[in-house]
């Protein structure tokens, strides 16, 4: 953060503060003080001066008025007299000068020096007004005479006789002593200000030290918070309003740094949900670029994070023809992504919710893509089945039905179609009915809760009874080669379904056989299983094929096979019923040269010794 500048300082600020606040108050006190002293100190002066007058205008009444004989001093003697007596008692008045008011002429001054002007006409104003008006008239002046420019204070006082004014006295004093005691108190005054400003500026200082100290920890502290450390606290200095905001403030780390250790641990676990699950997730920004990606959807995407991070989720998905990011927002349905390539197929479900704050505004979007492969890959088979199912019904179906109406047509009454034709459709009957008992089986197998009934049984004895069966009703020119051990080998299996088993891969093999084609039945004994094989020297099944032979409803050759009155469904319920048995069933075959249908049983040979 940008350190304080001086002038913004708070230190500053309370220095002007109380010092235009002293400066204030100073200068109000002190043109009170000294307007109200000046006052005084000039009333107390004008006072002193008038009693003084006062008693010198009685004195030049009397002599004015004096019956004089011819040995008296004259009138103007006995005023220069009474002048120069009464200088000495009044050292603040510089002259005294009597008037006549009869011709305006000075009568007398005390000043020596200026007994010259004595029985001149006097000029000033201010004289001429006082005896006009009957009132003393006074007023400072500036007399410039002097070396420097004094004030005096010059009054002319009228004296009356008998209620008429028949003379004047005209004083110069000298105030210059008072306005030299203003100067002085104001130079008092003046210093008082300074040294008061000085300590207020540095009381100021402290205070503005004692404010800040404790707001500059807090900013500190803020500061260390904002990097994530809690650990520091603000030193509470006392229990004032600031230490009362200082000890806020720490409850207010104490409580940031719970606030923060919780939602780092939502975080943790957010982003541990996220990249733990197996569905892929992507979170955009409001514009669409991508901010979050987990390895789920980085995979399934099969792009690095890095390339993912500063791509746009449209492009990212492979959706920039269908969609814009603003399509993306108000897509409420989930889009089905194919992402397969030749190798592996990969189909993808993409749900899309919006994160928006509580005012609309949109902040982004989160997708979550789920594998759907699988899922497409049963419904696809699904479908594939019910079609299968459908056609495999229809076909007899359609057969039937053009042979009963050939029969309703007349057929039913010759004699040599009509039971051939019975015939037929008896055949079909019974190859609905076989496919749907097969089809019965398959979906027994298919229920979850499918249970075998298992025993001990030694298997070669059974395996032989089996091939007995087949000898017994086999009417066709094949012969039989047993490579069976002779010794017992005890497995725990579902006899019925083993023989389902059995049955359903030697009837393919006598119905693939040439006439006087070898079946060879076989045993082998494996350390933890037993391998049955069951070969025939039929055609045999292209090489493309021979993986194929035990899915639903698959055929090498279908009219043929169909004419042979297999459902197709055989081998896929062999291979269910063995798997259910922890077996594995597969064929090899050499077109031409016939075919060999493998299984294998769990086998142990340590409960064989049990046994024997
Ligand atoms: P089906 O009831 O049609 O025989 P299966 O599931 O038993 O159905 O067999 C599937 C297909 O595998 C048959 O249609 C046939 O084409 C082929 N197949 C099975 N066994 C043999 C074999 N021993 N020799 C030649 N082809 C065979």
């Amino acid at each position: 953060m940008k350190k304080v500048g001086f002038f913004r300082s708070i230190h500053l600020k309370f220095v002007i503060i109380y010092v235009l606040l002293i400066l204030i108050a100073m200068q109000i006190i002190g043109v009170y003080f000294v307007r109200t002293l000046e006052d005084t100190l000039m009333t107390n002066f004008q006072n002193s001066l008038e009693q003084r007058v006062d008693m010198l205008v009685f004195d030049i009444e009397e002599e004015m008025v004096k019956e004089r004989g011819k040995e008296d001093p004259t009138k103007e003697e006995a005023i220069r007299q009474l002048l120069k007596d009464y200088k000495p008692s009044a050292s603040d008045i510089s002259e005294v000068r009597v008037i006549d008011a009869s011709n305006f002429r000075i009568l007398g001054t005390s000043d020596p020096s200026k007994q010259g002007i004595v029985g001149q006409r006097i000029t000033e104003l201010k004289i001429k007004r006082s005896i006009a008006l009957e009132k003393d008239e006074g007023s400072i002046q500036v007399d410039k005479q002097t070396v420097k420019p004094n004030r005096v204070w010059v009054q002319s006082t009228p004296i009356f006789s008998e209620g008429e004014v028949i003379g004047a006295v005209y004083l110069v004093a000298k105030v210059e002593n008072i306005f030299s005691q203003m100067k002085d108190i104001n130079r008092i005054l003046f210093t008082g200000t300074g040294i008061a400003l000085v300590f207020t500026a540095l009381l100021g200082i402290l205070l503005a030290k004692t404010i800040t100290r404790p707001i500059a920890d807090m900013k500190k502290q803020a500061l260390v918070m904002t990097r994530g450390n809690f650990s520091r606290k603000v030193k509470v200095y006392d229990n004032d309003e600031i230490g009362q905001l200082a000890m806020t403030f720490n409850v207010l780390t104490k409580k940031l740094q719970e606030a923060t250790a919780t939602t780092e641990g939502e975080k943790r676990k957010l982003s541990s949900v996220i990249s733990n699950m197996t569905d892929g997730v992507i979170a955009t920004d409001r514009k669409g670029k991508i901010i979050l990606i987990n390895k789920p959807a980085a995979d399934m995407l099969d792009v690095s994070r890095e390339t993912a991070l500063s791509s746009e989720i449209v492009s990212i998905l492979g959706l920039e023809e269908d969609y814009t990011f603003e399509d993306l927002l108000l897509e409420q349905e989930s889009v089905i992504l194919d992402f397969s390539t030749e190798k592996k197929p990969l189909i993808l479900r993409a749900n899309f919710s919006v994160i928006q704050k509580e005012s609309g505004f949109v902040n982004g979007l989160i997708a979550v893509l789920h594998d759907i492969t699988e899922q497409e890959k049963i419904e696809m088979e699904r479908r594939e089945f019910v079609a299968n199912v459908s056609h495999e019904l229809r076909t007899p179906l359609t057969t039937m039905r053009s042979y009963l109406e050939a029969l309703a047509d007349g057929a039913l009454d010759d004699k040599d179609i009509a039971p051939q034709f019975l015939q037929t459709t008896r055949t079909e009957t019974e190859r609905m009915i076989r496919l749907v008992n097969d089809l019965l089986q398959l979906s027994k197998m298919d229920r979850t809760d499918y249970h075998l009934a298992k025993e001990w049984i030694d298997f070669s004895l059974y395996f032989n009874r089996v091939i007995d069966r087949f000898e017994l009703t086999k009417n066709q020119n094949v012969t039989f080669v047993r490579e069976i051990p002779e010794a017992a080998i005890f497995v725990e299996i579902d006899n019925d379904k083993i023989t389902q088993v059995l049955d359903n891969i030697i009837s393919n093999a006598m119905k693939y056989s040439p006439k006087g084609g070898q079946i060879t039945f076989r045993v082998k004994e494996e350390d933890s299983e037993i391998v049955i094989s069951i070969s025939d020297q039929g055609m045999g099944i292209p090489k493309e094929n021979v993986g194929k032979i035990f899915d639903r409803f698959y055929r090498v050759d279908k009219a043929r096979t169909r004419k042979l009155g297999g459902t197709g469904l055989g081998l896929a319920i062999a291979k269910e019923m063995v798997q259910a048995h922890d077996g594995d069933i597969w064929a090899e075959s050499v077109e031409g040269k016939g075919t060999t249908v493998f299984f294998t049983l769990p086998y142990d040979r340590t409960a064989e010794d049990e046994w024997s």
